[in-house]
């Protein structure tokens, strides 16, 4: 997640790495050496001790896999359901849940002391790094000396290195702790180091803002965020309603009225539960009106801005009610394929594997390499080649 910060800038960065690939292999190592010299010597200008630096840097080495991931064009075009299905699978509730027992005390402290409801932020918790289990591998300070190195937003991520150090020089984590996604990402709630140094705060009161190791920590941070996001305590996020199938009137986010408003415009609440009062939301129809539509209130945008993208603020909107026991989505997606789980994303690869499709190693993660067998199998069963892990290339395949 949090890779969303690139929004609008791939033409950039795809032309500076063409630029800087166009060098030979000796004369790029040579140029990478000089410039994470450069940089080292600015990051200790700004303010990071030269001891941190020095250890954070010594080791970088021009690494081609950084630039791959920075080079890697927008996502394949997910469709909502595929989306929400990846992230609000069955295994992720029973996890959440779990989690949620285990942390009951850390996250009704987090939720009583920014006023902000303990299930939305264990749901971004889960989504973000799967409940503290998987947040990231890179090692920042070469990831981020790559994509400076690299021509890649070089002034931003320069200033996140200088964060990132930052937090090792107050204190407040190990150097070896800074692992987390190429593009800057990392502990359990995935924050950027600059949002990280504005953000984190202390929930274990050990006077460190540990967000790898520590729970509390992470979700106190999260909580804080939401809370400096414009979180109203008490308040919904959203509920699902239902459209009219010929509905043209009003959508988004930004167009928000009152529910008696909605009530008019023939949206009903899902649930069949009577919809009025003044409250204001905004409606939302991700895969038109015959499918599940949402109205979405103040809060919903402060889970938004944690990585603006409305399919993500809906999957944790959705997973928080998952949850809290709120059953599933009482509309079906428009679709006759449905979405996979990644138990079934992960089972499909291995279907794939033993019917000889090449999909590297099966890891639950469909690339382009999984792609490319879903459609190459799509294909010999005489169905439209798509690419997309869906239900029915999964069932040919003889998966249940
Ligand atoms: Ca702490």
């Amino acid at each position: 997640m949090r890779t969303a910060i690139f929004g609008g800038h791939k033409v950039a960065i795809a032309l500076a790495l063409c630029a800087g690939l166009a060098l030979p292999a000796p004369a790029l190592a040579a140029s990478f050496s000089a410039c994470v010299d450069t940089l080292t010597r600015q990051v200790v200008a700004e303010g990071v001790s030269r001891r941190v630096a020095e250890r954070a840097l010594g080791a970088a080495r021009y690494d081609e896999e950084v630039m791959r991931k920075a080079r890697a064009q927008p996502e394949f075009k997910t469709p909502i359901w595929d989306y929400m299905g990846f992230l609000v699978d069955e295994q992720r509730i029973a996890d959440g849940q779990t989690m949620m027992r285990r942390y009951d005390r850390v996250l009704r402290e987090a939720e009583r002391r920014f006023g902000v409801n303990r299930y939305v932020i264990a749901a971004i918790w889960g989504v973000e790094s799967n409940y503290g289990q998987d947040a990231g591998d890179d090692f920042l300070p070469h990831a981020l000396a790559n994509l400076v190195c690299g021509g890649v937003r070089a002034k931003f991520f320069r200033g996140e290195l200088v964060a990132a150090l930052e937090l090792v020089d107050r204190g407040d984590l190990e150097l070896e702790e800074l692992y987390g996604s190429w593009a800057g990402a990392f502990g359990q709630t995935q924050f950027i180091p600059s949002t990280y140094r504005r953000l984190a705060v202390d929930g274990d009161g050990d006077g460190k803002r540990d967000l790898v190791k520590s729970a509390a920590d992470a979700l106190a941070s999260t909580a804080n965020y939401l809370d400096k996001a414009g979180w109203r305590k008490g308040e919904s996020w959203l509920i699902e309603v239902k459209a009219p199938d010929s509905y043209k009137g009003p959508t988004g986010r930004g167009r928000k009225a009152s529910l008696s408003t909605w009530a008019k415009r023939g949206i009903v609440r899902a649930d069949g539960a009577h919809l009025a009062g003044g409250a204001q939301a905004g409606l939302l129809l991700p895969s038109g009106p015959k499918g599940p539509g949402f109205l979405v209130f103040r809060n919903f945008d402060a889970i938004y801005s944690y990585n603006q993208a409305e399919s993500y603020a809906l999957a944790i909107s959705h997973l928080a009610d998952r949850l809290a026991g709120y059953p599933g989505l009482r509309t079906a997606w428009p679709t006759d394929d449905p979405p996979l789980s990644r138990a079934q994303r992960f089972q499909l690869q291995r279907l794939l594997l033993a019917k000889g499709y090449d999909v590297g190693e099966a890891d639950g993660k469909i690339g382009p390499q999984s792609r490319a067998a879903i459609e190459a199998a799509e294909k010999r069963f005489g169905m439209p080649p798509t690419g997309r892990p869906g239900g029915k290339i999964y069932r040919a395949l003889g998966g249940r």
